[in-house]
């Protein structure tokens, strides 16, 4: 689910003054102003398209909600949408939504990207069955109540981000964090 496609990537790029033509079809013109996105942005080279494609909606301002909105609290979240790759679970069984993401999680999210910049979320809300199906993972992970995120700031460092992550653990933003192996972090809230 909410996957971004091509002809949104292009819109972005659009809106953020890189022109080309927005045809959905991912060409040379399309390839150049990515590039050049990624090189204006200092992003590394080996984001995911969807990865990039994201961070460039981050840039570009949030889009309009597409589906109804069971919760009024998403308009006051500046930098994710619920539809947004990484929040739904992705198992393709449980519809996505077996729990709603949390007001008090988005909002920390939103706190945590406001100041480390370019946030990509990787999972936040699981299914009991798609947790447990996931190495490594606990058996009552916060995830499955819809209270965690795990997700990369590509353009931090290390120390900022657990200097961050530490700071808002201390202020009771968080409850609890960790840092995963290839720059992915898991944080937590009551
Ligand atoms: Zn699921
Ligand atoms: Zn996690």
């Amino acid at each position: 689910m909410g996957k971004i496609t091509v002809r949104q990537a292009q819109d972005y790029l659009d809106a953020l003054g890189y022109r080309l033509s927005n045809d959905g079809i991912p060409g040379p013109k399309t390839q150049a102003a990515l590039g050049q996105f990624r090189r204006d942005h200092h992003l590394p080279d080996n984001l995911t398209e969807q990865e990039l494609f994201l961070l460039l909606r981050q840039e570009a301002g949030k889009p309009e909600e597409k589906t109804q909105n069971p919760q009024g609290f998403w308009e006051n979240i500046r930098y994710f949408s619920r539809e947004e790759p990484g929040i739904a679970c992705p198992c393709g069984r449980c519809g996505g939504f077996p729990v709603e993401p949390g007001e008090e999680l988005m909002e920390a999210a939103d706190g945590i990207r406001e100041e480390l910049g370019p946030m990509v979320p990787s999972s936040t809300v699981r299914c009991q069955a798609h947790n447990d199906e996931l190495p490594g993972s606990v058996k009552n992970s916060r995830h499955i109540l819809g209270k965690a995120m795990d997700f990369s700031c590509p353009k931090a460092t290390p120390e900022r981000i657990a200097e961050c992550l530490e700071r808002k653990k201390n202020e009771g933003t968080i409850r609890y964090w960790y840092a995963m192996s290839g720059g992915w972090y898991h944080f937590d809230v009551e």
